[in-house]
């Protein structure tokens, strides 16, 4: 396998083309952004964390029968995966509140839902992202309605299992973002899991272990990072 030319540099990874058009590298970044990019910083070998704790997740859905993207991991930076074609909208799953969930709808931070919450956001950073619902993602064309059950469904269960996943490593699973996309007539789990993508707490201290702590300026920012890659490897 061989690395081609740059395909898209995002905002905390690159995609690279490989000799086989089925497949592309995606390169983790140390850059951070939020608040739709208004914020920006890096943090240092956060692209290697980010790419070893995807792994690992992507290993333990695909295992439980989560079809994903994730062919191998290639080194310490870049990850072997299958080229979708993205859905364009961002999943969100929700068991306790926090982030938009309490600035739009004045929740209470760590109110526990009494079920998960499932959003659709328009993946536009034009637009900022806006929260949509299952019409509008049909009624726009960006999916089938075929394409949104199955996305419910695979969304469903990756909460169960990631937040059993997490809490064995005595992590509670508080929301978090994926997306899917199209491969051979197939919806698939693409791009990353990783604390700039989930919000993660510390069982018993709720100490935050994601990127809430760039967002928020918390402190000790790699040190989250850190810490969850120790719990999920083990090392
Ligand atoms: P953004 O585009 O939001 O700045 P990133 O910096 O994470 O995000 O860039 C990675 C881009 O690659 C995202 O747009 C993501 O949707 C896309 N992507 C993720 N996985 C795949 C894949 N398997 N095939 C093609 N594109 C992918
Ligand atoms: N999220 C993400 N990318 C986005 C928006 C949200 O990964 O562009 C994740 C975020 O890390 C959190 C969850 O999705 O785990 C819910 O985010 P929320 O809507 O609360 O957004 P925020 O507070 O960051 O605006």
């Amino acid at each position: 396998m061989e690395k081609r030319e740059k395909l898209y540099e995002g905002k905390a990874k690159i995609m690279y083309a490989t000799d086989d058009a089925d497949l592309v590298i995606q390169y983790f970044k140390d850059d951070a952004t939020a608040f739709n990019a208004k914020k920006k910083g890096t943090i240092d070998e956060k692209g290697i964390m980010n790419n070893a704790i995807s792994c690992k997740v992507f290993e333990f859905l695909g295992a439980n029968g989560i079809p994903t993207h994730l062919v191998k991991k290639l080194s310490d930076r870049e990850m072997l995966v299958k080229k979708v074609e993205i859905v364009p909208v961002e999943v969100i799953i929700r068991n306790r509140a926090a982030g938009s969930l309490c600035r739009n709808y004045g929740v209470q931070e760590g109110k526990i839902l009494s079920r998960p919450i499932f959003e659709f956001c328009y993946k536009n950073d034009a637009f900022n992202d806006p929260l949509m619902n299952e019409d509008h993602v049909v009624g726009l064309g960006l999916a089938t309605e075929k394409e949104v059950a199955r996305m419910r469904e695979l969304t469903m269960k990756v909460n169960e299992l990631m937040k059993k996943f997490f809490l064995a490593l005595n992590i509670e699973l508080i929301d978090f973002k994926i997306e899917f996309g199209r491969f051979k007539g197939e919806i698939i789990l693409a791009d990353e899991v990783s604390p700039d993508t989930c919000r993660l707490w510390e069982v018993g201290t709720g100490v935050r272990l994601d990127k809430d702590r760039f967002r928020q300026d918390l402190g000790n920012i790699k040190e989250g990072y850190q810490e969850v890659l120790k719990r999920v490897t083990g090392k």
